[in-house]
């Protein structure tokens, strides 16, 4: 059970370490609450909040609690995962930002980007502030600049450049829980390449790798690649819309291509560019869990990044875009595979795969066995989380279907005389008995 990952990142190994696959409930600092607060309005933060996953700091401001640190991080593992795997280099930039970079795109100003959170360097005088630094929203322009050192020569193309960076944005909104809030980590990847031939390449391997990332964390059946209105250089760009009816945007579902169109761009002249004119079109709500961009040499223009071909001629280099937010993918989950009783996660990024909750009624010889299964567990590396709290059944077990973790395993007087042990899917809520050879070895 002990998944070996070889990801080339620090941030990898450093949660590998401080994360341990078991955890007892009694120690768990967090608690869960029959009631989300009131002006919480949105699901997927109303059942993370009451089961201990986040706490909410001020509208669009949320903690990740252990709990939710464990899923996030799983989730972040996923995406790493598949990044590496089409070429892409793990980096972390600065959230502060110089203001004279982004002047020099034109994104520097309020009236062209309206998300700005921006802040002042002290100026040694109590009554005055220093010169502003922004808060980054995104990182374009910074990595431009920063890759002006490093590529001069066609020889030094493509490259694949991606980061897990808190960004800041002044969301007018902030009623969709974690999925839309003023502070999050978005994976961002930028692509450098020579041509637009090289970038037209990445930017399907980047949509293949999107497709695989959104099945693994359980929603691929629900997300389409949608067409969006298209960037500085292209006619469209390409979104990634769950559907759901928390979400925020309209789709127009084609379902013999299973792709749809976003609301802002469907057309006439659009709808006929695509080939869809006379198909029926289904209107769902979405949530756009990702999205990739075309962003042409708009950057490398204004920023000056050009490499030398082969004649020696200097030329722009052509750039892409590509995000996920991973709290956003995790509100996403909660939003449509949750059900009445509280969460519900695909073991892929669950923060335990098994919850182990013993029913002793006081029966000393019941809580001995679950004691030692679980030490049995943790040597295998199993992930589990013990519910060894002295607290009645049925708390227990509404407590674990809020938290939602996949697979229960269920110690009591009745397991014991069986010899078998109560294994109890959350998704279905079907039982069945099984040895202890079977789960340790599962
Ligand atoms: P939206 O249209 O929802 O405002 P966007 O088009 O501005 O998002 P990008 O700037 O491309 O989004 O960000 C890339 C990804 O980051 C989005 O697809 C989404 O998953 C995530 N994201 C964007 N804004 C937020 C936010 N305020 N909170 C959480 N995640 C976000
Ligand atoms: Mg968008």
């Amino acid at each position: 059970m002990i998944v070996v990952s070889f990801g080339n990142s620090a941030l990898f190994w450093y949660y590998s370490l401080t994360m341990s696959y078991t955890l007892r409930q009694s120690q768990l600092f967090t608690k869960t609450r029959k009631e989300a607060p009131k002006d919480e309005v949105s699901k997927n933060a109303q059942l993370l909040i009451r089961a201990g996953y986040i706490h909410k700091e001020m509208a669009g401001v949320y903690t990740l609690l252990p709990l939710g640190l464990r899923v996030f991080n799983n989730i972040i593992e996923i995406i790493r995962e598949e990044m590496n795997a089409i070429g892409g280099q793990e980096m972390s930039m600065t959230a502060l930002q110089d203001p004279a970079v982004w002047k020099k795109s034109g994104r520097w100003e309020d009236a062209e980007v309206d998300v700005w959170f921006k802040t002042n360097l002290h100026s040694g005088d109590k009554y005055h502030e220093g010169s502003e630094l922004g808060l980054a929203n995104t990182h374009e322009e910074p990595l431009t600049i920063l890759l002006k050192e490093h590529i001069s020569s066609y020889k030094d193309l493509p490259k694949y450049i991606y980061q897990f960076q808190t960004k800041f944005r002044n969301e007018t909104r902030a009623k969709s829980g974690i999925m839309r809030t003023r502070e999050f980590v978005m994976k961002d990847l930028y692509s450098f390449n020579k041509d637009e031939e090289g970038f037209r390449d990445f930017y399907e391997s980047c949509a293949e790798a999107y497709t695989k990332i959104f099945n693994r964390l359980g929603i691929g059946d629900k997300t389409y690649r949608t067409f969006a209105s298209g960037g500085s250089f292209s006619k469209f760009s390409d979104e990634f819309q769950t559907v759901s009816d928390a979400g925020e945007d309209l789709i127009y579902i084609n379902e013999a291509t299973g792709t749809a169109i976003n609301k802002e761009v469907n057309t006439e002249e659009v709808r006929k560019d695509l080939g869809w004119e006379g198909v029926t079109l289904k209107e769902e709500k979405a949530i756009e869990v990702g999205n990739i961009f075309p962003l042409g040499t708009k950057y490398s223009d204004a920023l000056g990044l050009t490499y030398k071909n082969e004649e020696g001629k200097e030329i722009p280099v052509v750039m892409g875009s590509y995000g996920i937010g991973p709290a956003r993918a995790m509100g996403t989950v909660a939003e449509i595979l949750s059900d009445k009783k509280g969460l519900v996660w695909p073991e892929s990024i669950s923060p335990f795969t098994y919850h182990l909750v013993v029913l002793d009624n006081g029966n000393e010889e019941v809580h001995a066995d679950a004691e030692r299964l679980f030490k049995e567990m943790e040597t295998r590396g199993i992930s589990v989380l013990y519910d060894d709290r002295d607290v009645r059944a049925g708390e227990k077990f509404a407590d674990a279907d809020l938290i939602g973790i996949p697979k229960r395993v269920i110690v009591s007087e009745k397991t014991l005389a069986s010899g078998e042990y109560e294994l109890v899917e959350r998704k279905t809520g079907s039982s069945s008995f099984v040895h202890e050879q079977e789960l340790l070895h599962s």
